[in-house]
């Protein structure tokens, strides 16, 4: 569905996107994954058409923009981080219009209608301004209005961000039954439980990708073990295990400190030692794989 060759994108001295290559197949959803800065939205607006790249190839659908611009963005759906709804407008207003901006007529429009209400169950709210909707409501009128043209490729930057737990799920299964129905979704997201969720995902770091694959994948190309250790004193051993610069990713939850490892037997007799010194005694360790986070955290960290 779409192949990207070597492409580069940058700005003064920013190079947002650096030298990426890589394929979704038709059918999958394809997660990026990374921090703020990482170049997730400079990519996605690449492959949406609206920005050029300085270098390298992109395809959807083995065309190329430059002489099929009517024809991808037709079956294409982009939904920009900040979706540029209408606040004075109601729900179904902005549905319309943005109908109407994709060139669907009317008769159509009315008849798609239905379809996005039952998904984005955004009916009992069909009347109400969309400058009143929650975070999550308006993410999911942004999506509806995306969606009015029936694309085959759905291309969706950060849509969960700054929007609720429960929200969240619920976009997500939106996600899902939209697969079902056999479409194509690139998602960035800064939420690795999210990248989770993706049949494949990249990980971005400055414009480039840093590990491919899918979840499991991912994870397993690192290997390794989260170790999981209860102590009388979370916060001193914490400090401890950070000043001994051994251990550069600690993850504080709870009562408990997380610590990546590959030589478990290894690092829980360092561990031992450095708490015993201080006098801070262990009350369990719990063995647990790593997730994606653990793994991405680790990556960062170079410890990989
Ligand atoms: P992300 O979506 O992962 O947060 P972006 O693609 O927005 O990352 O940004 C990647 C880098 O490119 C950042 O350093 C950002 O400041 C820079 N950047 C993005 N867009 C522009 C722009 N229009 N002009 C200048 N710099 C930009």
């Amino acid at each position: 569905m779409i192949s990207v060759k070597d492409v580069t994108k940058r700005f003064d001295n920013i190079t947002a996107v650096d030298k990426l290559s890589f394929q979704v197949q038709k059918g999958e959803i394809f997660g990026i994954v990374g921090p703020d800065g990482a170049g997730k939205s400079t990519l996605l607006r690449m492959l949406s058409g609206i920005m050029e790249p300085d270098a390298g190839e992109i395809k959807i659908n083995d065309k190329v923009f430059k002489e099929n611009r009517y024809k991808i963005k037709e079956n294409l759906a982009y939904m920009p981080q900040r979706f540029g709804l209408y606040e004075d407008l109601t729900v179904e207003e902005n549905i319309i219009f943005f109908g109407r901006l994709f060139g669907v007529s009317r008769r159509e429009i009315k008849k798609r209608i239905p379809a996005l209400y039952e998904f984005s169950r955004l009916e009992p709210f069909k009347d109400r301004l969309a400058g009143k909707l929650s975070g999550g409501m308006k993410q999911k009128l942004g999506l509806a209005c995306s969606l009015i043209h029936s694309p085959d490729l759905i291309l969706l930057d950060e849509p969960t961000n700054g929007v609720d737990p429960v929200s969240r799920r619920e976009f997500w299964k939106i996600l899902y039954n939209l697969l079902s129905d056999g479409v194509t979704i690139v998602v960035s997201t800064a939420y690795l439980d999210e990248a989770e969720r993706c049949n494949r995902v990249s990980m971005m770091s400055e414009g480039r990708f840093i590990r491919s694959g899918t979840p499991l994948e991912i994870k397993s190309s690192i290997g390794g073990l989260m170790l999981e250790i209860i102590t009388a004193n979370v916060w001193r051993a914490e400090e401890v295990l950070h000043m001994k610069g051994k251990f550069k990713n600690i993850i504080r939850e709870g009562n408990g400190i997380k610590i990546f490892t590959h030589s478990e037997a290894k690092d829980m007799k360092i561990i031992k030692e450095l708490l015993d010194k201080e006098k801070i005694k262990v009350l369990s360790v719990k063995k647990q794989f790593p997730t994606l986070e653990n793994c991405f955290m680790e990556i960062v960290a170079g410890n990989d």
